[in-house]
């Protein structure tokens, strides 16, 4: 018999597979589909990593098993190609990131290649090739035309040694990242989407979603409602009123002072000139901060405006502070603050020393305007950054935005030499002179005649989200030079019924909800969920528990798994053992040698003598059940476990035909190859096997047993009993009720299996 050499049939699977271009999907009318997809990676130049493959495997596993079930399965691939890692490399080494880029893709294809997934290739996509942003920008534009990408300032870090802007993983330690000054926030004009419009739907619509309560919970607080109300406080000395917003207006009473954010507007014209410095002062320090840091439970700091505002219920004066655990986005950026009902406010009066009262509560509505707000702002999406999808805008004389019109889409990154950001703070795209200068179509507001104008393009690039928040619609028609995806396919395949990953909770997760409601609303996207089933699932940690990285030299390299001549298989199999598929889990090397060891022993089954006799049903019904129902419940892990007994079984009874293809169709989302291999010898089809459930129902049955042919004693045993005679004979010749007949000696015992009965002759 030939050994198993699992880099020998993997080869030959790969290559027949792509030969047949075997998991090409197209749609059939009629046919009930299956659309799966991983969130698409990133392509780093280090190659897939062993998170990839849990990730992409989860899939691989489901879209197997739906293939084998008969239905109509279609499994892309793709790439989030833009952002840091390429930039960063293309300034320092002057490579073009389209280069690398290129370098990276075709090298995470063909080790995506190597693990056998039955993806179907020509769907892959990747978000910077102009063919794919050229319909990021027209989203874009559909947005901007319904005022829902807009401009207004902002703080953003700035490093004043760089004269750029930075992004907020470029600030380590309140320092910049390239040259280690310390950052500032300044005040620019950046690019928004009004995600805020579709707050409430965003929040209403969770609880319908099959996804983990976890991520469900973490987008609700992120969208963060409170329901709530505003109340004006008059100013001593005649400045602006301060409106307030409060979840708690019934405490009113209770409000001993106010409190604003350091970036509270019109805040100059409530500080005295006796504070302003000490103002100035705390402002420049909380805008070092991120709003994390000042969210957090550190000690509350705060100083005084030297101003005072009058309570409309009490009619007290109370003072006015700025502190920064306000933040200036919830809300109004004021509050008025309730120490008696309030934690954050108690902590900071009994640090300042100020009054806390308990008062009693009055109605809600005595002085407050009732009113809803949200934890969520509006998605920032400019980035002075090179390597992204560039802005279809362009500016007039007087600053003012234009949309590029659709037909000159797309604009195309410029060529640069240097990916350094401008010193103007600008991108690096604002040194591509040639390209800075466009001329648009322009309609006359009087005449309605259009005339060609000549503007200046935006250098700002798009957050690399705004890519991913419509990639899987393009799944549907990834070549289609005519729309950003095609309504009949789209109605076909999507939404999207399967989506794994392990990242990107709130951000991408909600950035993708909030396209989707806003393209069917303008009557795109024939649903208002993009995501049926989200799985999210855990990381994989090193041997020793810790978080794998390079500097600890503690990474696993999936590929040594497979190079070490374990193959794809057992690497694929491995991680699925390896634990609930949403927890984390530490890699574990002899049990990869385990997982090795199993699949040697169904290849040696099947490449073996098999048994004429049929022992296993039992078992063999019993396994069909349980794998199907675990692949089900994403339950991978015991899956697996369950393939594992089968095979001590068949083992220990000899292994039919039966049994054999059975173990095959059940081992082939996991390991494809080998029992791809395992089908074809035994010439069978791949289709998923059903149990039966007439040898599942009774777990028991009852066993007559006879002594020289009289009825002397029944027992009820187990219906895999019926398979060991040995055991049973055993067993019923030492119960006493049988004993008392036999005390002569046995001559000899009959056993007929189909009848359940024991014969004793004595
Ligand atoms: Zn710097």
């Amino acid at each position: 018999m030939e050994r198993y050499e699992p880099l020998k049939i993997e080869q030959k699977w790969q290559k027949k597979w792509e030969e047949t271009e075997a998991f090409k999907a197209t749609e059939v009318k009629g046919q009930p589909k299956v659309m799966l997809a991983e969130m698409f990676p990133y392509p780093s130049g280090a190659g897939l990593h062993v998170g990839h493959v849990r990730n992409f495997t989860i899939v691989d596993v489901l879209t197997r098993f739906f293939r084998q079930q008969g239905l109509n399965v279609m499994r892309p691939f793709g790439y989030d190609t833009f952002g840091l890692p390429a930039e960063n490399y293309a300034i320092k080494t002057g490579t073009a990131p389209q280069e690398v880029t290129a370098v990276n893709i075709t090298n995470f294809r063909k080790q995506a290649k190597k693990l056998g997934y039955a993806i179907d290739w020509s769907r892959e996509i990747n978000t910077s090739d102009p063919e794919y942003y050229r319909w990021t920008q027209w989203c874009f534009l559909q947005l901007f035309k319904k005022g829902l990408a807009y401009q207004k300032e902002s703080y953003q870090w700035w490093c004043p040694e760089d004269q750029t802007v930075l992004a907020n993983e470029q600030v380590e330690n309140g320092k910049c990242w390239r040259c280690g000054h310390e950052v500032e926030k300044k005040k620019m004009k950046q690019w928004f989407f009004k995600i805020t419009e579709y707050a409430d739907e965003l929040l209403d619509e969770i609880d319908n979603l099959e996804w983990p309560e976890k991520i469900k919970t973490m987008q609700k607080n992120w969208i963060g409602k409170s329901v709530g109300a505003e109340i004006d406080f008059e100013v001593e000395g005649g400045a602006p009123k301060i409106k307030v917003f409060t979840t708690r207006p019934d405490t009113i009473l209770g409000a001993t002072f106010l409190v604003l954010a350091p970036e509270y507007v019109g805040l100059e014209y409530i500080v005295s000139e006796d504070c302003k410095d000490a103002v100035a002062k705390y402002k420049a320090a909380a805008l070092k901060k991120s709003e994390i840091e000042r969210q957090e439970n550190k000690e509350k700091t705060g100083v005084f405006t030297g101003a005072y505002a009058i309570n409309p219920a009490t009619k007290e004066k109370i003072p006015i502070y700025v502190a920064d655990y306000v933040l200036a986005g919830y809300g109004t950026g004021a509050i008025m603050a309730v120490p008696a009902y309030d934690e954050r406010d108690r902590e900071f009066a009994e640090k300042l020393d100020l009054p806390i009262v308990e008062a009693e509560l009055i109605d809600r509505d005595a002085y407050g305007t009732p009113k809803v707000t949200y934890r969520m702002r509006d998605w920032l999406i400019s980035r002075q950054r090179y390597w992204g999808c560039p802005i279809p805008i362009a500016y007039d004389k007087d600053g003012n935005p234009h949309a590029i019109s659709e037909d000159q889409l797309p604009v195309m990154l410029p060529e640069v030499k240097d990916y350094k950001p401008d010193k103007s703070g600008r991108s690096a795209l604002a040194k591509a002179k040639d390209w800075l200068t466009v001329e648009i179509p322009v309609k006359d507001p009087k005449t309605g005649e259009v005339h060609m104008k000549k503007m200046t393009r935006e250098t700002d690039t798009l957050d690399g989200y705004a890519c991913s928040s419509w990639y899987l619609w393009r799944y549907a028609s990834p070549r289609d030079d005519k729309a950003a995806w095609d309504e009949k396919a789209i109605s076909y395949w999507e939404p999207l019924d399967y989506y794994c990953g392990g990242d990107h909770a709130v951000a991408h997760l909600l950035y993708i909800r909030f396209w989707c409601k806003f393209f069917a609303d303008e009557g795109y996207l024939p649903f208002r969920e993009p995501i049926k089933r989200l799985l999210y699932n855990g990381y994989i940690n090193a041997p020793d528990g810790k978080k794998m990285s390079k500097s600890k030299g503690n990474v696993i390299d999936p590929l040594d798994v497979i190079n070490d001549g374990y193959g794809a298989d057992t690497l694929r199999t491995y991680e699925m053992f390896i634990g609930p598929y949403d927890m984390d889990a530490a890699w574990d090397t002899r049990s990869v040698g385990g997982v090795y060891r199993f699949l040697n022993r169904c290849y040696n089954l099947c490449f073996g003598n098999t048994s004429k006799v049929d022992k296993n049903v039992v078992v063999r019904n019993k396994t069909i059940k349980k794998v199907t129902e675990d692949i089900h419940r994403y339950s991978f892990n015991t899956a697996v476990a369950a393939l594992m007994e089968y095979v001590n079984e068949l083992y220990k009874n000899g292994a039919s035909k039966e049994d054999l293809m059975v173990l095959a169709k059940l081992l082939k989302p996991f390991a494809p190859h080998l029992a791809s291999e395992m089908l074809e010898k035994l010439d069978s089809d791949d289709e998923w096997p059903k149990w039966d459930e007439k040898y599942l129902v009774a777990d028991t049955v009852e066993l007559v047993v006879q002594v020289n042919g009289k009825l002397r004693a029944k027992f009820e045993i187990e219906v895999d009993d019926l398979e060991d005679e040995e055991k049973l004979t055993e067993m019923v010749l030492a119960d006493e009720r049988v004993k008392k007949y036999t005390e002569k000696g046995v001559k000899k015992t009959i056993f007929v299996k189909k009848n359940k009965l024991i014969n004793i002759v004595v």
